[in-house]
């Protein structure tokens, strides 16, 4: 016998998820009360049908009423109705006394507590959450939510469904914003701090973003969600997580308040009339393959210092390594470009200043803008004119754009070098302000630091954050694998300065440090492991 699966609500969830049981097989009992939605729902599975496979055979599958019935064989129900705890309780309590005592009990909440919907609720061992991405047919994610009580089998049956329709389960715990929409918070919300601080355009911003490996930028992604919708998010895990760092922005509440929703009103970060909004697309010079009659210095050492040399070596004809801080006399004076790589989680002022001493007035310094706050050092050196800051995360090799720090005492002369290096190595430039953590390192960090802090709170094993946050909103990689690439003192070095500017509750979590140890180590290993 088929199995069935009974969905409440066919909105835009509940006929998805209707239609991806169907495509696996499973009989289907539908319950929308609203002719109207249940006209809308059923046009949406017949469009979602059409995608592949035996369209008639999957509708057949579909059996729809208007009310949940008084007993159903299904082995899941799957409640989708609006997000109102008080409705949703009510539909938990009529399906309880619908289904099999051994059926699953699931709802697809994205913030109520699993827990308060079950409230009072006597079969708690077969409460889950099941928590699917818009649209069901295409995101492959399902967070499998737990509460306490909820037992193994049901676990187990819950991921045999969700391998069975196709999807791909992580499982996390009952917590607000369970993983994706908690650790993808602060793309948004730190993105919205960098436009209020001036650090870059929108465009650029989002250009950056993207740039970095992000399938959108923040902005044109706020808009396509609906201001309205991300502000929902972002105010429900406040309200429930409490934490400073997560507040929702002025800036958005303003949007909404003003009906600037994004592309369904026309107009939200972007204007959407007349066409929409021209997007800035940094598309990286092709390598000129000419090779510049200079020397360049690269002081620093380590793996990515040898692969930024070795790039280098393509474009300039001389390029010499300083690996040692000591040995600044072995700079060549005929240097006329001096990259300061550092261990990247060190301010390097005294340091700048003393190039600043030593190198004739025409070199031109490059400085780590993440680790040194360049409009410091610009106020110590003889000749300011000459450094240049620039942000690079991890690698070059994985950032099409690199960002410069538009410095007004940088010389025209300098800011054009910056400009032609770069571009020689295939790179598109973008100036921004001189902000702690420039636009990338404040974004990242912040995301990365959340994973490290969802860890830390046992909302689910650092795998199943990397694999939730590339599945779940197309990360180029999961964050807790950035932040080892990046390093985790880096990330908390960029932190800790942006915390002196935003405030405590910016600062770094003390467990980054986990992103830099060894992961045979047991401290690594204790700290983390997951109690469940
Ligand atoms: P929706 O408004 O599109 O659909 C809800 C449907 O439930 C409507 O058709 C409504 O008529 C129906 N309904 C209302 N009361 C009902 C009842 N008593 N019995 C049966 N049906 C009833 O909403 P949606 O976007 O599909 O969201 C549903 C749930 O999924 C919410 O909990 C939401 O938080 C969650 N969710 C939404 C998204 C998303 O992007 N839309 C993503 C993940 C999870």
């Amino acid at each position: 016998m088929q199995e069935i699966v009974l969905v409440v609500g066919a909105g835009t969830m509940g006929a998805g998820i209707a239609c991806v049981a169907a495509r696996a097989g499973y009989i289907v009992e539908i319950v929308e009360p609203d002719a109207g939605a249940r006209e809308r729902g059923k046009a949406r599975i017949e469009r979602d049908a059409a995608r592949g496979g035996d369209v008639a055979s999957l509708l057949a599958r579909i059996r729809w009423s208007d009310a949940i019935p008084a007993a159903s064989e299904a082995a899941i129900a799957i409640e989708a109705v609006p997000e109102q705890l008080s409705l949703k309780r009510s539909v938990f309590a009529q399906l309880a006394g619908a289904i099999a005592p051994q059926a699953l009990l699931a709802t697809n909440t994205s913030s109520l507590s699993v827990a308060e919907i079950a409230q009072g609720f006597a079969g708690r061992d077969r409460v889950i959450g099941l928590h699917f991405f818009n649209p069901p047919v295409a995101m492959k994610l399902v967070e499998i939510v737990e509460i306490d009580e909820t037992s193994d089998e049901t676990i187990a049956a819950a991921h045999a469904f969700v391998e069975r329709i196709g999807k791909t389960a992580v499982m996390t715990a009952d917590t607000p914003g369970f993983i994706v929409n908690r650790v993808a918070r602060p793309y948004y919300l730190q993105s919205m701090r960098a436009l209020e601080r001036g650090v870059a355009t929108i465009e650029e911003l989002d250009a950056l973003a993207r740039a970095a490996g992000f399938r959108m930028g923040p902005f044109e992604l706020m808009d396509l969600i609906g201001l309205d919708v991300n502000l929902a998010t972002s105010e429900s895990v406040y309200e429930r997580l409490r934490a400073p760092r997560l507040e929702p922005q002025p800036m958005q509440r303003a949007l909404v308040a003003q009906g600037r929703l994004g592309r369904k009103s026309g107009c939200g970060f972007y204007d959407y009339a007349n066409g929409g909004p021209e997007r800035l697309d940094l598309v990286p010079p092709p390598p000129s393959g000419d090779v510049m009659d200079e020397c360049v210095t690269v002081l620093g050492c380590g793996p990515a210092v040898d692969a930024f040399a070795a790039s280098l070596a393509r474009c300039y004809s001389d390029v010499r390594r300083v690996e040692n801080d000591e040995m600044l006399e072995e700079i060549a004076p005929e240097t006329t470009v001096l990259f300061d790589v550092g261990d990247g989680a060190t301010d390097r002022t005294e340091l700048l200043v003393e190039l600043d001493r030593e190198l004739g007035p025409d070199t031109v310094i490059f400085a780590d803008a993440y680790a040194t706050d360049i409009g410091v050092a610009i106020k110590r050196m003889r000749h300011p004119e000459r450094l240049v800051g620039y942000g690079i995360l991890s690698s070059l090799e994985t950032q099409a754009v690199v960002e410069i720090v538009d410095l007004e005492s940088s010389s025209d002369d300098a800011l054009a070098v910056a400009q032609e290096l770069f571009e020689a190595l295939g790179k598109s430039v973008v100036l921004v302000e001189n902000v702690p953590g420039l636009y990338l390192g404040r974004v990242v960090g912040s995301i990365v630091n959340e994973a490290v802090i969802a860890v830390q709170e046992n909302v689910a094993t650092p795998d199943d954050i990397d694999l939730a946050m590339r599945l779940g909103v197309n990360y180029p990689i999961g964050p807790l694998a950035w932040g080892r690439e990046i390093g985790g003192a880096r990330i908390a070095h960029i932190l800790r300065r942006t915390a002196k500017d935003d405030g405590e509750a910016f600062a770094p979590h003390r467990a980054l440090w986990v992103l830099d140890a060894d992961e045979e180590s047991e401290q690594f290993e204790a700290e983390m492991e997951i109690e469940r």
